[in-house]
């Protein structure tokens, strides 16, 4: 129950409330579409289905077990809470967030995959794959969105939307921005013919390069 909630679920519940809000102002979904989850050890927080980002409030968060069962039901779960819970049970996902963005919606609907036409791509595994069509809040799409998600943190589900996860909301949500900012990227380079793409060597080359940055030794004695 919500007032015996832990200091991390309820940090997870006014997070998911703030971020909904982003999600309507950076054009990722409109109305309640979309989705976000935060998971806390075996719980994981839930935005609820059909009521709107603007009206929702931390105690609208929905908290579900890993097998589904509702923990906090004063709302109904989103529908796509088996997708959710598919990703946390596949990866290390600290949390997901499902959009309906236009970049990706369009992307889905005319190409399998969004190629590397950036390096920034490599924050996301490499290219993105689009997932085959299966209806909402099914398991069929759950399945068809983990097994796409193979070594990525992101899938665009094609005439749907797009997925991504991190080791925390405000990376997992960073991820949904670099996604659909990739894919407008990629349909303003296609009216140039078609764009240019780096290989999976030059991708490499970049994940090495990032990592050696970022855990690279100090350089204390250098001039
Ligand atoms: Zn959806």
């Amino acid at each position: 129950m919500y007032g015996s909630d832990s200091d991390g679920l309820k940090a997870a519940r006014a997070q998911l409330v703030s971020y909904s809000a982003r999600l309507l102002d950076d054009g990722l979904a409109v109305g309640s579409a979309g989705n976000m989850s935060v998971r806390s050890g075996a719980r994981v927080a839930i935005t609820p289905s059909g009521i709107s980002y603007t009206e929702m409030r931390p105690e609208d968060i929905c908290l579900v077990g890993m097998d589904g069962a509702e923990l906090h039901s004063r709302e109904t779960p989103s529908s796509e809470t088996p997708m959710h819970l598919a990703i946390y049970a596949a990866t290390k996902a600290g949390a997901v967030v499902h959009t309906h963005s236009l970049e990706v919606i369009a992307l889905s609907a005319g190409r399998d995959e969004l190629p590397a036409i950036h390096y920034a791509i490599t924050g996301l595994g490499g290219p993105v794959r689009v997932a085959p069509y299966v209806r909402f809040g099914s398991a069929g799409l759950a399945a068809s969105a983990v097994t796409a998600l193979d070594g990525r943190s992101a899938v665009i589900l094609r005439n749907h939307g797009a997925v991504t996860y991190g080791r925390d909301l405000a990376q997992a949500y960073d991820r949904a921005l670099l996604l659909e900012w990739l894919a407008r990227t990629y349909r303003l380079a296609l009216s140039y013919g078609e764009p240019a793409t780096l290989s999976a060597a030059e991708l490499d080359e970049v994940t090495a390069e990032s990592r050696r940055r970022r855990y690279g030794e100090r350089r204390s004695g250098q001039p």
